[in-house]
């Protein structure tokens, strides 16, 4: 089938490979000229597992083009989907739809009579039927449907070609029938399929990232009563977890969560329910949302503690700048957030990152950068993990401890193993468990 993908982001660079990789003919559009020229020389905008490859790949078999008009777009193909960010507003909580609005009232006049226009973008529940209006008035038997996202950046690609499930909001049998054709391989795999009306679709994408952020949250709230009470919050996480009805993913108590989705799609979702008349219902996602911001004001403040109650002057190696392992993506990066909260209260911050340097120097030029890990820990009074890349599990803590001027470690991921920094003469600390002290081995404001 022929399709357009309409914004070339994250999501948008990754469908339009994908869909172009299951045998459709795909146009990509986007505003942003640099980038539109950048894909078609197949360089990928953003760092994402396979994704290189496969742009080769459909690129050179000329079933994935690229532009920037939404005119050719629309004499391309009938189905579009919209791809483009719905980033929070900059002086509320609700869902800047602006982008969403400019692609709609830019494709309506081109329409041909039958188009089908399918969501990706996660919106606030009612866009759909409020687009559906707006194309209207201008082209003839058009319908808007929702197919939310839910990739995962890190395994973007893999989460694409084999989806846990895919969820279509629809108005009509024909829009149904064109998406199940569109996904006919993964269908084909056994994949499920959820036929909604659009509504409940948009609401599937927002509740279930409501239910992740409020999975973080709980059991970073269970840390800060683990820490209060001398218990340990990962064993309890390991129990917790154990019950199938609970499940142990998502239960890793740390520094919290960040990213362009989970922080703005529970804020526009109470904002949403607000206007709905529903704002009771979802209040809980405040709490949550102030659980997770307060995890990383507890990592600078045990930091802080660690280096013996004051930052000016003392060096931080961190390591980790992207919001999650596998990504490149440093927006509400919780990592980057702790890291610049410490240099601004006069620490000599120097930060690594595997693959997230280049975005995390663009957006946080303040802050000092290191190539290499060693780099970044040289000479320093503590160490920070701030986000889990598999490399800085295979550390060598011996030979790490040889280049920091103390051998102190925060793992504010939980993520390390605690015994083999110690027995390197670490001293280790990770939130959720009682703060250890080591007399006489390093500054531990604790002691
Ligand atoms: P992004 O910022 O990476 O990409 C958005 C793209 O849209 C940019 O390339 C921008 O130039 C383009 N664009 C903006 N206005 C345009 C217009 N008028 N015409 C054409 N192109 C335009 O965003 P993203 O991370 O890919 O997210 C896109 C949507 O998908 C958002 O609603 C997001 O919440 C949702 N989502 C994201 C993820 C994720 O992990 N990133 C996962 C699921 C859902």
């Amino acid at each position: 089938m022929r399709l357009t993908v309409i914004g070339t982001g994250y999501v948008g660079t990754v469908h339009a490979a994908c869909m172009a990789d299951i045998g459709h003919e795909v146009l990509g559009i986007d505003i942003d000229a640099e980038r539109v020229a950048s894909l078609a020389a197949g360089r990928a905008p953003v760092h994402e597992a396979g994704l290189s490859e496969l742009l080769a790949r459909t690129i050179a078999s000329r079933r994935l083009r690229f532009t920037t008009s939404l005119a050719q777009g629309s004499h391309f193909a009938r189905t579009h989907f919209i791809c483009v960010g719905t980033p929070q507003l900059k002086d509320g909580k609700a869902a800047d739809l602006r982008h969403v609005d400019a692609v709609v009232d830019g494709l309506a006049p081109h329409l041909s009579p039958g188009s089908l226009i399918v969501g990706k973008s996660t919106v606030p529940v009612g866009t759909a039927a409020r687009l559906g209006q707006r194309i209207a008035a201008v082209a003839h038997d058009c319908e808007v449907a929702w197919n939310p996202e839910f990739l995962r950046e890190g395994t973007a690609v893999d989460d694409t070609m084999h989806p846990e499930r895919i969820v279509v909001g629809v108005t009509s049998d024909r829009a149904d029938a064109v998406l199940r054709r569109i996904y006919q391989p993964m269908l084909r795999n056994g994949v499920p399929y959820f036929r909604t009306d659009p509504a409940t679709a948009e609401l599937v994408k927002v509740a279930s990232n409501s239910f992740l952020a409020s999975k973080i949250s709980f059991i970073n709230a269970m840390a800060e009563v683990c820490e209060a009470a001398g218990a340990d919050a990962r064993l309890l996480a390991r129990a917790i977890g154990a019950d199938s009805r609970i499940g142990p993913l998502f239960l890793e108590p740390g520094l919290g969560f960040g990213g362009s989705c989970l922080p703005k799609d529970i804020r526009a979702f109470t904002a949403r329910a607000e206007e709905l008349g529903a704002r009771e219902a979802v209040a809980f996602l405040n709490e949550v949302d102030r659980i997770n911001t307060r995890q990383r004001h507890r990592t600078v403040d045990l930091a802080r503690r660690l280096v013996g109650g004051e930052f000016t002057g003392r060096r931080i190696g961190v390591l980790g700048a992207a919001f999650k392992p596998g990504s490149d993506d440093v927006r509400d990066s919780p990592a980057l957030a702790v890291a610049e909260a410490i240099r601004k209260e006069g620490a000599l911050v120097r930060v690594h990152d595997p693959e997230a340097l280049d975005t995390a120097r663009t957006a946080w030029p303040e802050l000092a950068y290191a190539l290499d890990i060693p780099k970044a820990c040289e000479a320093a009074d503590l160490v920070l993990h701030l986000t889990a890349w598999p490399e800085y599990r295979r550390i060598d803590p011996v030979g790490l401890a040889t280049v920091v001027s103390r051998p102190a470690l925060l793992d504010a991921r939980n993520a390390l193993d605690e015994e083999a920094w110690r027995a390197a003469g670490w001293a280790f600390h990770a939130p959720g468990r009682p703060l250890r002290t080591e007399p006489g081995r390093v500054v531990d404001g604790a002691s």
